[in-house]
């Protein structure tokens, strides 16, 4: 079947390319439904798609993208408004499927559908509910060795019988391990200085995960990457907090005398507490997955290279 698609592709890109986006737009409306279902442990399968008013939404008004669209984003049976952003995960879903496609060779851009399904589900379901469901994390690892032991492709290797297989699911587990030991450790040390719970088990998990996909170098670069988008995106967030709480502060100042600095200290603390870090983590590994790998790789080898040149000179 691989290599049907690999003519396909070659032979017509831009046919192949639209097959994959309208594909992705299937599978995020599928997402969608997991997002939404597994933390509330629901069927994914039963029962169909319905409104909240309980009626059942018929398949022509459930098109992914498409549906939403036509209808201004309002439900037939009782004009009832559907969030945006089911529309936005199906196309989200839909460019980054086209987009590995488009940067990677069929077989290592088929199984980054799955991997992209596993960060997207467990981006949406730690923004709603603050958790990483295991058969994300410990789910995705598990997969992630298996799928590195039959497909060595994945990391860049020749298919070459037993023993790239076995080199390939090494890749994988070391990615596990590195992946998750630095994030705990990160989350134990974190927790000494800044005395409250940084990062999560089901982080620790995740990362693990994303090393089963991407080998350790793709989880290194998701705990530091994710870590610097954070801060990227969390500074204006933290600011604009700050200000709130001291505006309200400020109205307040007149009706209690009390409220000190240090209160609002802890309530921008407990603002910025509230925020979290999976799709920070999630976000660097999507970089890391549809090209920034080989600088990435790159850049980890010179390092290590110049460690391991530095060293004699050290004796
Ligand atoms: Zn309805």
């Amino acid at each position: 079947m691989l290599e049907t698609l690999s003519y396909i592709n070659s032979q017509f890109p831009v046919f192949a390319t639209v097959m994959v986006f309208i594909f992705g737009a299937i599978v995020g409306s599928f997402l969608n439904v997991c997002i939404y279902r597994i933390p509330k442990d629901l069927s994914v399968v039963r029962p169909g798609s319905s409104c909240a008013c309980g009626s059942a939404i018929a398949w022509y008004h459930n098109i992914p993208i498409v549906s939403w669209c036509l209808l201004r984003g309002r439900s037939t049976c009782c004009r009832e408004w559907f969030s945006i952003r089911y529309p936005v995960v199906e196309f989200l879903t839909a460019s980054l499927f086209a987009y590995a496609w488009w940067v990677h060779p069929p077989i290592v851009a088929t199984i980054g559908m799955l991997y992209l399904s596993f960060l997207i589900c467990s981006t949406f379901i730690d923004l709603d509910h603050m958790i990483i469901p295991d058969r994300f994390s410990i789910g995705g690892m598990i997969l992630g060795v298996l799928i590195s032991f039959l497909f060595p492709s994945l990391h860049g290797l020749q298919p070459a019988g037993l023993a790239s297989s076995m080199h390939s699911a090494l890749i994988a587990i070391s990615g596990v391990l590195v992946g998750s030991g630095l994030v705990y450790w990160i989350a134990v040390l974190g927790e000494v200085v800044f005395r409250k719970p940084a990062m999560g088990e089901g982080d620790v998990k995740f990362v693990g995960f994303i090393g089963a996909f991407c080998g350790w170098q793709g989880a290194v670069f998701a705990m530091f990457g994710g870590a610097l988008i954070g801060s990227i995106l969390l500074l204006p967030l933290i600011i604009v907090g700050r200000i709130v709480h001291r505006n309200k502060k400020a109205s307040q100042k007149n009706i209690d005398s009390m409220n000190t600095e240090q209160s609002m200290e802890d309530q921008a603390l407990a603002f910025d507490a509230q925020v979290p870090f999976g799709p920070m983590l999630a976000v660097a590994a999507l970089i890391y997955f549809l090209g920034f790998n080989h600088a990435v790789d790159t850049y980890l080898k010179n390092a290590s290279d110049l460690l391991c040149s530095a060293l004699p000179l050290i004796q």
